[in-house]
């Protein structure tokens, strides 16, 4: 498959702008006339139902949540990026682009990344203009600080609330919209298949998730912003409903699949406290500001923190990375807490645990003032552990956070099928193999409210398309399909709980497909899945029935996807015989245990295309480009 990334030429400066020039236009009372459907209302896509019901356009928007208000953007903790430049510390657009290529160490597009960072600045203008309560300093412009990956303080923050303070606005905005009638909000839907009608994306089969009935929707084009699939490691800093079906189900009806294998590990989660445990709690990496990250220096030393001398410790992110000390990338610092902890320096009960310290910041600048900064996630940690990091280190140890993978998209964000467009984190793009900090919220929002608007019109404007019938064959077979597989799931009638597969699923991508992956383990891995997930089919036990409230059926159909997924991410892993950010191929490492690029063979983007039930899926590439930021060994020392 030719994969057309429709990334405009000339000066990149220019080229958003220019873009925009060319792109087709409706007339204003033409919008009215198109229907479009918006699945997700976290950030990326409540924005996109809300602009595009601004613009006039008929929207129909569905989450899984009883509302809105409840997408997982809500958990969202440190802060948005943009190039303001208001402490004149250095920033710029430009400084935005290019510490985001070479954060995703070469592996995003650029121009899609310039764009990224010249949104940036009128995003924060939107949400200033909205009502969300940034930090402000004494001056009274926004205060900023600074995350992994930069040298400069441009991450624009809420207490540690940044993500919900934002979906507040895009909420607020939605909901005018739904007053106006221009959106009308479908809560409690559950996508569950995409309806292909002529090559074009035409609609959406959902569940109602309250009394179980199939429903047909139907529209001129799909956005999909369902976010993002770390839960298929189970253990996870996402929300416990968060999933890939509404990708996996478009990618099954020929959406391509980019980069499965690109995941964010997050180096400053709560650890591990138990083999029950369901869900993984982020210690915002804003703490990284401020508290300073150490082991102590001997192997097994199980003394308690505070009575270890300063000379035992090893603050091994300021030893080995003396430029970004505790702010390196997410990536870099990851790796080098496991590697503390793999050579038996690790703490707490399981010794998979590094310590994150405020006492040096506590006596430099007040407990009032890390309270001020940092309130909310120090009484969260303290909620969830019984310790009070003002007074002892906290313990952290990395977690699976963000895909960076997702639905391949052109410059317009639109997939392989004409007519459905991805944003947010459900799409691959602008991070390439790593993000940094502080920008998946500017990438949903930059998607949400400045890029969506303006290239949907040019599809609508252009591809025409006309009348479809909810009789259509294509539109029984979505049905029947999605059917099927219901009846499926509650036929089984095995004895093995939905949760019990997705653990050991879980537990299999970890080790093979997580912080370091190799040939050898992949391989294994590519064995274990398919077994595990035949006896998924043979032996899952799904309570309850389709025409009830019923979260058991809803998971099963979630991890029934999250199998398929892990296979494909395990596949593309084991294809990109090199590392690059996240994506850590053991083999394949420096000296000094960096990760090592092949620039010459990987730099593309792995587009997977399925062939169909029992098929090997086909690879497309799509060759990137780097003409303004020439890659070159990341160095954070
Ligand atoms: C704990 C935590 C902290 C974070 N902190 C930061 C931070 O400080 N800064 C930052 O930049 N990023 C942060 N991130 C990442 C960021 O929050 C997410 O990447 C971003 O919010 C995703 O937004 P989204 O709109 O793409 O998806 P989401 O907010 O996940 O929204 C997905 C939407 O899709 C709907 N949906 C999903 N599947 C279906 C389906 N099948 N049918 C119907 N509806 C469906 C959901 O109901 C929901 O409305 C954090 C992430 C986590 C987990």
């Amino acid at each position: 498959m030719e994969l057309k990334s429709n990334v405009p030429t000339g000066p990149i400066e220019q080229a958003w702008d220019k873009h925009r020039f060319d792109l087709k236009l409706i007339n204003p009372a033409n919008k009215r006339k198109y229907n479009i459907i918006v699945v997700g209302s976290g950030l990326a896509g409540g924005a996109a139902a809300a602009s595009l019901g601004e613009l006039g356009y008929n929207v129909q928007c569905f989450c899984y949540q009883d509302s809105p208000r409840r997408a997982h953007s809500i958990a969202a903790q440190g802060g948005i990026n943009a190039a303001k430049n208001y402490h004149n510390d250095g920033d710029s657009i430009y400084r935005l682009f290019y510490d985001t290529v070479k954060g995703g160490d070469f592996r995003a597009r650029e121009y899609n990344v310039y764009r990224l960072a010249q949104v940036s600045v009128n995003i924060i203008d939107q949400c200033v203009a909205q009502g969300v309560p940034f930090a402000r300093e004494y001056g009274g412009n926004l205060d900023n600080r600074s995350f992994g990956g930069a040298q400069v303080s441009r991450t624009f923050y809420a207490r540690g609330q940044t993500g919900q303070q934002l979906l507040l606005g895009a909420y607020q905005a939605l909901e005018r919209q739904v007053g106006l009638g221009t959106v009308k909000m479908y809560s409690r839907r559950d996508m569950l298949d995409l309806i292909v009608i002529n090559g074009q994306a035409r609609g959406i089969v959902t569940r109602n998730l309250l009394d179980g009935k199939i429903e047909v929707h139907l529209a001129d084009a799909v956005i999909l912003a369902t976010g993002g699939y770390g839960n298929v490691f189970y253990l996870s800093t996402n929300a416990k409903g968060c999933n890939a079906t509404a990708i996996w189900r478009a990618y099954k009806r020929g959406a391509l699949f980019a980069n499965p294998c690109f995941t964010q590990i997050h180096p400053t989660c709560i650890p591990v406290a138990g083999e029950y445990q369901s869900k993984l709690t982020l210690m915002s990496e804003s703490l990284r500001n401020d508290g300073r990250i150490w082991v102590p220096k001997n192997a097994g030393d199980k003394r308690v923190p505070n009575s270890i001398p300063e000379n035992e410790r090893d603050y091994y992110l300021e030893r080995r990375y003396p430029s970004f000390g505790n702010l390196v990338p997410r990536d870099i610092a990851s790796r080098a807490a496991k590697a503390e902890c793999d050579a038996g320096r690790g703490v707490g009960p399981s010794g998979l645990g590094v310590y994150l310290d405020f006492a040096d910041a506590i006596k430099r600048l007040g407990k009032h003032k890390i309270e001020e900064r940092y309130g909310n996630l120090f009484e969260m940690y303290e909620r969830i552990t019984g310790e009070n990091p003002y007074e002892v280190p906290m313990r952290i140890y990395p977690a699976s956070h963000y895909t960076m993978g997702g639905l391949w998209v052109d410059y317009n964000l639109m997939s392989t099928i004409p007519g459905m467009f991805v944003g947010g984190e459900a799409n691959f793009s602008d991070h390439g193999a790593n993000r940094l900090g502080a920008s998946a919220l500017m990438q949903g929002l930059a998607d949400g409210y400045f890029i969506l608007p303006y290239t949907i019109g040019n599809y609508l404007a252009t591809a025409k398309p006309g009348p479809v019938s909810a009789d259509a064959p294509e539109v029984r077979e979505a049905l029947a399909n999605v059917t099927n597989i219901t009846n499926r799931l509650l036929g089984t009638k095995g004895t093995r709980s939905v949760d019990s597969f997705h653990r050991e699923l879980g537990k299999i991508v970890w080790e093979y497909c997580g912080m370091g992956r190799n040939a050898t383990g992949l391989q294994k891995a590519l064995g274990l899945i398919p077994a595990l997930r035949e006896e998924y089919w043979k032996n899952v036990r799904v309570l309850g029935s389709n025409e009830e409230f019923n979260q058991s059926l809803e998971k099963a159909g979630r991890v029934a996807d999250f199998f398929e997924l892990a296979e494909l991410m395990c596949l593309d892993a084991l294809n990109r015989n090199e590392s690059c950010g996240g994506h850590f191929r053991e083999e394949y490492q420096t000296p000094e245990g960096e990760a090592m690029r092949d620039d010459d063979k990987y730099t593309y983007v792995a587009a997977w295309e399925y062939k169909g039930p029992g098929q090997s899926p086909a690879l497309n590439k799509e060759p990137l480009e780097f003409k303004y930021v020439h890659p070159s060994q990341r160095s954070y020392k």
